[in-house]
């Protein structure tokens, strides 16, 4: 019997933009709070909070960038600090990131997802299932 392809930033698209988030946060900790991700509560937060929002992603492999997304499923403080990460990181991803660089492009030119996704499921009512950074950590 054959084995199931592993998953990897090649063949599975989720998983690629768990690890281009864990990247570009890992950027934005390291040059603003001088620390690893793991050790920084604010930061751990935020990412935790985006890969589950990844993981719940009602539109799976299908997805569009999420700035493209019709759902737009991060809360709206959360989609600033993500914004705030991406505005800083994304400039300084090509020369530590070069390969999910290039992945992050070439997904970008996915305009629409091309799944609908089921109403009623988890992932169409993200804000009860994840509550996400709190306010007092995001301000800092
Ligand atoms: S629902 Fe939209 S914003 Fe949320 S993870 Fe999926 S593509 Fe991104």
């Amino acid at each position: 019997m054959r084995k199931p392809a592993r998953m990897s930033i090649f063949n599975d698209r989720l998983h690629r933009e768990s690890k281009t988030v864990e990247a570009m946060i890992a950027i934005y900790c390291q040059h603003h709070h001088r620390l690893k991700v793991m050790d920084c509560p604010e930061c751990s937060e935020l990412q935790n909070y985006a890969i589950d929002r990844l993981q719940h992603c009602p539109f799976h492999e299908g997805k569009t960038s999420c700035k493209n997304c019709p759902i737009h499923c991060y809360k709206p403080g959360i989609k600033d600090d993500v914004k705030r990460v991406m505005r800083y990181a994304g400039p300084r991803m090509m020369l530590r990131h070069p390969i999910l660089t290039v992945f992050h492009f070439i997904d970008d030119r996915r305009k629409e997802p091309l799944v609908v996704p089921q109403s009623g499921t988890s992932s169409t009512t993200l804000e009860t299932d994840c509550p996400g950074p709190s306010a007092t950590k995001r301000n800092r």
